[in-house]
């Protein structure tokens, strides 16, 4: 994905607020086709989002929103906590005539060191869980972290959710990438997801419309679809200490096989055939490999790690160097798994 540089128009980038909480807005479209709000000499401060308690802040750096703790700045950042805080983070980027992305917990990305254009809408503190203990349904909502609903679940003795105790990615992640593990998937588990569409209603999905594959759905790089929360069907009733043991268990031999220590994206490499991203790229030779900060993980080949200084731009030459060097050996074209967002 090509976007513009949004450094080029930082300087001069300003918004006023005006009487009664009111956003006077000089608008002009750049070069870039994004609308500007130009007034020179002037520092960029936060808007007020209407009608809410949220501040879209300008200018945010990716790199303390993404597992890899790399990435540049986002143009505009909001953390929307309610449903009506998200409906009006979105009318107004739309009335702004910006672009905008969703970002989770950020475990599936490389930020582009330039940063982002647009309006970035965090959603980890849209926090809410329900445990139905008549149907054995989990509802949750978009910002909440997998790891911790899997111990809920755990601990409740509530079964279907031990897999996903080492993936450190929101609900609202994990159904669009389907993410998983042990076997297991998050589509295996869904029974609807709510989404916010772009005219502010909601739409409730069954998995059937969303086109599950491996780590994929129709909802990837889909715009017009924000999830909002998801229900997931579980099996109440077991020993909560055997469910506890189980999901400890996986996540033991996650942390005995995979560099949890230093930041990472995951698996950067969807898995080929007939052997994983990993295999090729150990029997590679390329196991702690480096550019710059950026490493092929000693513990395991699919994880690329930040050793402390990385910039997205050592990761992505590392990819590339990986995707190049697998492809000469092995005539096998590895597809990255991480979302790669900007301009590289
Ligand atoms: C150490 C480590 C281990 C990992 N292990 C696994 C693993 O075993 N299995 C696995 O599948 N993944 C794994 N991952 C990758 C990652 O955790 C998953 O892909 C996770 O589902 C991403 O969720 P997220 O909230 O971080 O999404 P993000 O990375 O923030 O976003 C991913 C994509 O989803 C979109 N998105 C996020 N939230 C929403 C929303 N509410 N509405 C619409 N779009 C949205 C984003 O725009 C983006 O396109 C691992 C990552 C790390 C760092």
């Amino acid at each position: 994905m090509t976007v513009p540089d949004p450094s080029s128009f930082k300087q001069s980038t300003r918004v006023e607020k005006g009487a009664g909480g009111l956003i006077a807005i000089d608008h002009r479209v750049g070069s870039h086709g994004l609308a500007q709000r130009c007034q020179p000499h002037l520092a960029i401060e936060s808007i007020p989002l209407p009608n809410t308690d949220c501040l879209i802040k300008p200018q945010v750096s990716l790199a303390g929103f993404t597992s890899y703790r790399v990435g540049g700045p986002a143009e505009w950042f909001v953390t929307p906590r309610t449903l009506d805080d998200l409906r009006a983070s979105l009318a107004w980027a739309q009335g702004e005539g910006l672009p905008f992305m969703m970002l989770g917990a950020g475990s599936n990305l490389l930020v582009s060191d330039r940063g982002l254009p647009g309006l970035i809408i965090c959603t980890r503190y849209l926090r809410h869980t329900q445990f139905d203990h008549h149907t054995g349904q989990l509802i949750a909502a978009a910002g909440e972290p997998m790891p911790r609903l899997a111990q809920q679940a755990a601990e409740r003795g509530w079964q279907g959710l031990e897999w996903a105790v080492g993936i450190p990615g929101t609900v609202g992640g994990a159904v669009v990438m389907n993410a998983g593990a042990h076997t297991a998937c998050t589509a295996d588990i869904l029974a609807t997801t709510q989404v916010l569409t772009t005219d502010g209603s909601l739409q409730t999905l069954l998995p059937s419309n969303l086109d599950y594959r491996y780590r994929t759905s129709a909802l990837q790089g889909d715009a017009s679809r924000l999830v909002t929360q998801a229900t997931f069907q579980l099996q109440p009733g077991a020993e909560p200490a055997l469910v506890i043991a189980t999901t400890r268990a996986h996540q033991e031999r996650r942390h005995a096989t995979q560099p949890y220590h230093l930041p990472s994206c995951g698996s950067v490499f969807r898995n080929p055939k007939p052997h994983t991203a990993g295999w090729f790229i150990q029997q590679t030779g390329l196991k702690g490999y480096q550019i710059g900060d950026a490493q092929v993980s000693q513990l395991h080949a699919n994880f690329i790690v930040n050793c402390g200084n990385a910039t997205a731009n050592d990761v992505f030459q590392l990819m590339r160097y990986i995707q190049a060097q697998v492809e000469q050996h092995w005539q096998v074209r590895l597809e990255p798994e991480v979302k790669i967002l900007g301009q590289f």
